[in-house]
């Protein structure tokens, strides 16, 4: 299977995708992001071993949901793309996939303490974050998750929320489409900094379940207008 058998649309936007993530901060020499194959079911687009700042159409492969390349390519690929094939595995509902280890967020996640919506642009958090501890699956590894087990068990712990904090090293996020999974990308690292800030100022009241289900759907038809405007800095991108 070769991946120019996906649309070639959506291969520009993952790897423009690649780029926002660098350029807003979210993710840097690590973390990735990926989505479903437009029209082979069981197959994810993944760039391979690059960092997403420099990842360009011919960097991008095709996975099945054993983590397997099945692109016609010798590329090394990403160590951690267990992560992606597990999800989709999971969660017919997923679209797209971003891990990465932006910094706000690890504070969080090594003391148990969930992301909860602290502004509206943050709705999508509304039922808090997951967390997974990856030495409650394994004991003590390099923190990577290496293999299918190991996605396995972060895809579970991730169940039905849309991000998950993992202990000790980042956080994954999924979302509907390239677009949205980038916003949430951008908002949980944004929201972790503003939480922070408001838990050593005092008692902080979060958005309810309801505003923040109100909010969120109320964001995500003009994710739209965040998207020209993160792809505006970025420029073309040589083939
Ligand atoms: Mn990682």
């Amino acid at each position: 299977m070769s991946v120019a058998q996906s649309d070639p649309a959506l291969l520009d936007k993952l790897v423009m995708a690649n780029r926002i993530l660098y350029d807003q901060g979210v993710v840097d020499g690590f973390g990735h992001i990926s989505v479903r194959h437009d029209s082979v079911p069981g197959v994810f687009l993944l760039s391979c071993n690059r960092a997403p700042g420099l990842v360009v159409r011919g960097d991008i492969d095709c996975f099945d949901l054993d983590g397997a390349s099945v692109s016609d390519s010798s590329n090394r690929p990403y160590l951690e793309r267990f992560i992606h094939s597990e999800i989709y595995r999971a969660r017919a509902d997923v679209i797209a996939v971003v891990h990465s280890h932006s910094p706000n967020v690890i504070p969080f996640g090594v003391t148990g303490q969930r992301l909860k919506p602290i502004f509206h642009m943050a709705g999508f958090l509304g039922g808090g974050t997951a967390h997974y501890d990856i030495r409650d699956a394994s004991g003590n590894t390099d923190l990577l998750v290496r293999n299918g087990e190991l996605g396995k068990y972060l895809a579970t712990a991730l169940g039905a929320h849309s991000c998950v904090l993992m202990r000790g090293h980042g956080s994954t996020t999924v979302g509907a489409s390239i677009e949205q999974v980038v916003y949430r990308a951008i908002y949980a690292e944004v929201n972790a900094r503003l939480q922070s800030q408001a838990l050593g100022l005092g008692p902080v009241t979060y958005l309810s379940e309801e505003e923040a289900q109100l909010a969120a759907t109320a964001i995500d038809g003009q994710i739209g207008r965040c998207w020209d405007l993160w792809q505006r800095r970025i420029g073309p991108i040589e083939s």
